[in-house]
């Protein structure tokens, strides 16, 4: 077994202090022995003993002085030092996972939590047999708005139309960027109708938004998808449906809702 510096500094210690009280317990045996008076030899062994005591208390106290209290500073600021760099690296790492799971133009979450927050939900509310919603949502005729206005007009769209989403749908609720101009919001907790009311919203609100592109004010739709989990379904299943529900909208004519 090997023991650490401070470890044996310990017992060093210990081991002082405790010759320091054999010397002690003997002087005192001396003591009681010659309980009157003390000569010669016994005198002389008293004396030694007390003098041993006192030279290894004094050298124990130099040795805790410079030797055991320099030694546990140095590992105070060490670990001091240890847990502020992991404290910046769990800070590191957990900017790092949010880096990982958001959209870096809209900062929606992105495609990848998207499918780990469907699957989870599905759990959870299946478990509890609460609907979930979701939503599936195409901007209309959006490689237009890039070719005409330039991308970074398109890009200005994309944020403007995550930010819209991102208020009007309430905490829990999962608003993601899947991809290209496709967003998909996971709504919890909700049935058939409410989905639909806050589909038609979600639309019009985006319809209504009037975005600055020179000296113009540009409009844009979308398409909406929507579907309620039928509790059996996987989530691939599941968001085909409303995929699928998207591409109606499409073919309908776009800038509508279809369930
Ligand atoms: P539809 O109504 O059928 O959806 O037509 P669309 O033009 O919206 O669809 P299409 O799939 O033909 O084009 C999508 C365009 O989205 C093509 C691409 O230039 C644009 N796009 C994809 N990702 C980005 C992006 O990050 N920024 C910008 N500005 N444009 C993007
Ligand atoms: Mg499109
Ligand atoms: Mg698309």
């Amino acid at each position: 077994m090997r023991f650490h510096k401070a470890e044996s500094a310990f017992f060093v210690f210990i081991a002082l202090v405790l010759g320091a009280g054999i010397m002690l317990f003997f002087a005192y045996g001396i003591m009681r022995t010659h309980d009157q008076i003390m000569h010669g030899s016994a005198s002389n062994h008293f004396a030694q003993l007390l003098f041993t005591t006192g030279v290894l208390l004094a050298t124990a106290v130099i040795f805790g002085i410079f030797f055991i209290y320099p030694l546990i500073r140095t590992q105070v600021r060490e670990e001091g030092k240890l847990r502020a760099m992991t404290e910046l690296l769990s800070a590191r790492s957990e900017s790092l996972e949010h880096a990982a799971l958001t959209d870096s133009l809209t900062g929606t979450q992105n495609r990848r939590f998207f499918d780990d927050a469907l699957r989870e939900y599905l759990l959870e509310f299946g478990r509890i047999e609460r609907p979930v919603g979701l939503m599936v949502l195409d901007l209309d005729h959006f490689k237009q708005v890039n070719d005409t206005y330039g991308h970074n007009v398109g890009d200005e769209v994309l944020r403007q139309v995550a930010r819209c989403l991102k208020e009007l749908t309430r905490y829990h609720d999962v608003v993601a960027r899947l991809g290209g101009e496709e967003f998909a919001i996971v709504a919890p907790n909700m049935n058939h109708e409410r989905l639909i009311k806050l589909a038609e919203r979600i639309r019009k609100t985006i319809a209504a938004l009037a975005v600055d592109a020179g000296n113009v004010r540009l409009r844009v739709s979308a398409s909406v998808g929507l579907a309620v989990w039928d509790g059996k379904e996987t989530a691939d299943e599941f968001y085909r449906r409303a995929d699928k529900m998207l591409y109606q909208a499409k073919r309908l004519g776009r800038n509508r809702v279809c369930a």
